[in-house]
């Protein structure tokens, strides 16, 4: 916004005395305390970790519920999120549990060091109960469309509610901020692979299981070698009758990821004793999760080309393989990466490798051709006959928005990210007015605690809603040049890590080996945590609802401390 300064400061008046002639930008006296915050309302997508993670910040940490008005909506019953919805055997996390708790509420009782989904969505779904995070959550309800309102300053917003006896309507909201808590990795997809549905047998995949799916004595497919699957086929392997694992990329298995904190390099149970401990004893918990939390940023290094750390990991990593692989020659070749250590998703792998390695497994390196009414066809023109099909294949990993996002001058955001998703920091897009995303392009979602990463861009968006309502801001949008200078810096950066030494992953999109890297940060994540809380506004275009005086916030002089009778001399302390 520009001021001018050219107005003169006095004019003749009618009665040929001078008054004072009102300057452009000249209101009255806003008579009000100084930052008197307006009614905002915010509407978040999503009650899994991230819109949970917001929800007690906005309660509990800011506070801001005098002012803001929050709005959850879930598509599904339940909060929980990933959580909820992953139900696959062996459905586990591979970061260890301690580190994937909220940070204000430890769970002395993880019963492992990497826990199971159920036991993960017990924890949500415990801590949201304690702590009344679900008040603002409206479950069964998908959000369908979200608009700019250019007149309103506000999004418009059409829920689709589904009630208890199955029927749908739409309901409408407007929000003056909207934020996507919605996740990347929940889009599922069917694999474009010739034939599929004619499957006569039972297809489903990894993230939408059924739960009542009986794989006793079957003979089993499993497509992919990603996260999902490699936790999948131990599982399976132990009651089926055969498994078949389709791999077309090789994948570095981890097990000594982590070894110093897990005996033999393993995911293993905590005792009694330890869980008691932990729960007796709160600074033994704390050091637990610093020790880990602390193990995890320094992993940061083994994801930089050239470095010591990374020389060391690669060696670890391929001696571990080749033992757990028991020097299979096959194997080795097709399944150990000649490309950088964390290029595609880390896991543990607990049993993998050796279940590929039993006399019922099969692990098939021919490309898929077709999937025949019987079975699958691979390259070699073998049909292999199958009673299951697990297509552990990954998702729609776009970050086009699960509904439609429409911003200023009708700018899709589906169609602005079509080629190319480039966000600010992950969090905010061009042409998105007061619109923020948790996990967007190009944020820490790969190296570092998760949920940490998820606390500070909370901060930040609270951070935001704050500003506006205090100042009396109708719309701040992310400027392009800042988005595009930061885009830039963060590719560059790419070329130095391990994320583009080569591979195929869903970090690039599933566009080949030298695809753009889209899913990470260009530093660790306390790099991430110091840029953000910098709050660097000079990134953004600012509009006020008082177009001709910014300052109107500035109010009638006095603050709202001063106001409310509190106590005036708080800043004489010593
Ligand atoms: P993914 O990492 O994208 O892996 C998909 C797999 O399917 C890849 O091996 C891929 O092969 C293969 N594939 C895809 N289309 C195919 C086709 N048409 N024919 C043959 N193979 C095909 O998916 P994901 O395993 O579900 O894991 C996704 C992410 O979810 C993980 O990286 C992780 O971030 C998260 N996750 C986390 C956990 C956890 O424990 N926290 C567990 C599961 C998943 P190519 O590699 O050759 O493309």
């Amino acid at each position: 916004m520009t001021i001018s300064q050219d107005s003169p400061a006095t004019a003749p008046a009618a009665n040929g005395s001078t008054a004072k002639a009102k300057a452009p930008e000249w209101i009255p006296i806003n008579e009000q305390p100084l930052y008197k915050p307006r009614k905002l309302r915010v509407v978040c997508v999503g009650a899994g970790y991230s819109g949970l993670m917001l929800a007690y910040k906005y309660k509990y940490q800011t506070p801001m519920d005098n002012f803001l008005d929050l709005a959850i909506y879930e598509k599904n019953a339940e909060v929980g999120g990933t959580w909820y919805e992953n139900r696959y055997p062996g459905v586990a996390c591979d970061v260890p549990a301690h580190i994937y708790t909220f940070s204000w509420e430890p769970n002395p009782e993880w019963t492992s060091f990497y826990a199971k989904g159920g036991e993960i969505f017990e924890y949500i779904r415990r801590t949201a109960t304690k702590y009344g995070l679900d008040e603002r959550v409206q479950f069964n309800s998908k959000v369908v469309s979200s608009i700019w309102d250019e007149a309103a300053g506000k999004w418009s917003i059409k829920v689709e509610q589904t009630q208890a006896d199955g029927t749908t309507e739409i309901i409408e909201d407007a929000a003056d901020v909207l934020v996507n808590g919605s996740g990347i990795l929940n889009k599922w997809n069917w694999p474009s692979i010739p034939g599929l549905h004619d499957f006569k047998g039972t297809l489903l995949h990894s993230a939408k299981w059924d739960t009542n799916l009986d794989w006793d004595g079957k003979r089993v497919g499993i497509i992919g070698n990603g996260s999902s699957a490699i936790q999948i086929l131990p599982q399976m392997q132990r009651t089926a009758s055969r498994v078949v694992n389709y791999v077309r990329s090789p994948t570095w298995v981890s097990s000594p990821y982590s070894a110093d904190l897990t005996p033999e390099g393993k995911n293993f149970q905590y005792t009694d004793a330890q869980k008691k401990e932990l729960r007796e004893n709160p600074e033994a918990m704390l050091a637990l999760r610093r020790t880990i939390e602390d193990n995890f940023n320094k992993f940061f290094y083994s994801l930089l080309n050239g470095t010591p750390q990374q020389k060391a990991i690669t060696e670890l990593f391929q001696k571990d393989m080749r033992s757990r692989l028991n020097n299979d020659p096959v194997l080795c070749e097709k399944l150990i990466p000649n490309w950088a250590v964390g290029c595609r998703r880390l896991t543990p792998g607990d049993g993998y490798l050796e279940a590929l390695q039993a006399s019922n497994t099969f692990v098939e390196f021919q490309p898929i051709v077709r999937v025949t009414p019987k079975g699958i066809e691979t390259t070699d023109g073998r049909v292999e006959e199958l009673d299951i099909i697990v297509c552990a294949t990954g998702f729609d990993v776009s970050f086009a928005p699960h509904w439609d996002v429409v911003g200023r001058n009708g700018v899709s955001l589906a169609e602005q990210w079509r080629d190319d998703p480039q966000a600010y920091f992950g969090i905010c897009a061009t042409n998105m007015p007061n619109y923020f995303i948790f996990n967007g392009p190009n944020c820490p979602v790969g190296h570092g605690s998760l949920l940490a990463v998820m606390e500070w861009t909370a901060e930040f968006v609270l951070k935001w809603c704050n500003k506006i309502a205090s100042e009396d801001l109708r719309a701040v949008t992310v400027n392009a040049q800042a988005t595009a200078e930061y885009n830039a810096y963060t590719q560059e950066f790419m070329g130095r890590t391990a994320w583009s030494s080569g591979c195929q992953s869903w970090y690039k999109n599933n566009k080949g080996a030298d695809g753009k890297v889209t899913a990470m940060y260009a530093g660790s994540i306390l790099h991430y945590k110091e840029i953000l809380a910098s709050f660097r506004t000079e990134d953004f275009d600012l509009e006020y609802n008082c177009t001709k005086n910014r300052f109107k916030f500035m109010g009638n002089g006095i603050t709202q401390l001063e106001e409310a009778g509190g106590d005036l001399s708080f800043y004489v302390t010593k």
